[in-house]
């Protein structure tokens, strides 16, 4: 490569942050994951969905059917499912998914490699990458049930 040589380039390669939780990971750590593995995991949903800053449109959303907060969660799916790049993330969140162990550490290690550019495949935008029928059955399980079970419901 023929800017391998960089002399200002610091000796410790920078980590990242995972695309979920935030936390740190250090070089080479973590899973690569593409947006339609995301929006198929309810866990994903749930978890997000009573966040601090979604939880008040979720109370609404169940508790008085607010057509506002439901559009709100509704906004909140396809800023997540609309994402273009790869996600990163770590090994703790990665137990959320369904996916294969083994495949989404290799593509971490290629993601690191390639100075975070690698694309693994069906990469991309949800609704580009998924057949319409399994799209709309995660987007409305994302905006019309998630979080249901956190509420405290009498
Ligand atoms: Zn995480």
């Amino acid at each position: 490569m023929a800017f391998s040589f960089n002399p200002f380039k610091k000796k410790k390669k920078p980590g990242a942050q995972c695309n979920i939780c935030k936390s740190g990971m250090e070089y080479e750590e973590g899973n690569i994951l593409t947006s339609s593995q995301i929006v198929t995991s309810n866990s994903f949903w749930d978890k997000l969905m009573v966040e601090p800053e979604t939880i008040s449109y979720t109370k609404a959303h169940f508790e008085s059917s607010d057509a506002m907060a439901t559009k709100m969660r509704h906004m909140i799916f396809n800023k997540y499912s609309e994402k273009d790049q790869a996600w990163i993330v770590c090994d703790y969140c990665v137990e959320m998914f369904d996916v294969e162990k083994e495949q989404v550490k290799e593509h971490a290690r290629k993601w690191w490699e390639t100075d975070k550019t690698f694309r693994p495949p069906a990469c991309g935008k949800a609704s580009e990458q998924m057949n319409e029928q399994e799209y709309k059955a995660v987007k409305t399980y994302a905006v019309m049930q998630a979080g249901a079970r956190f509420l405290n419901r009498e």
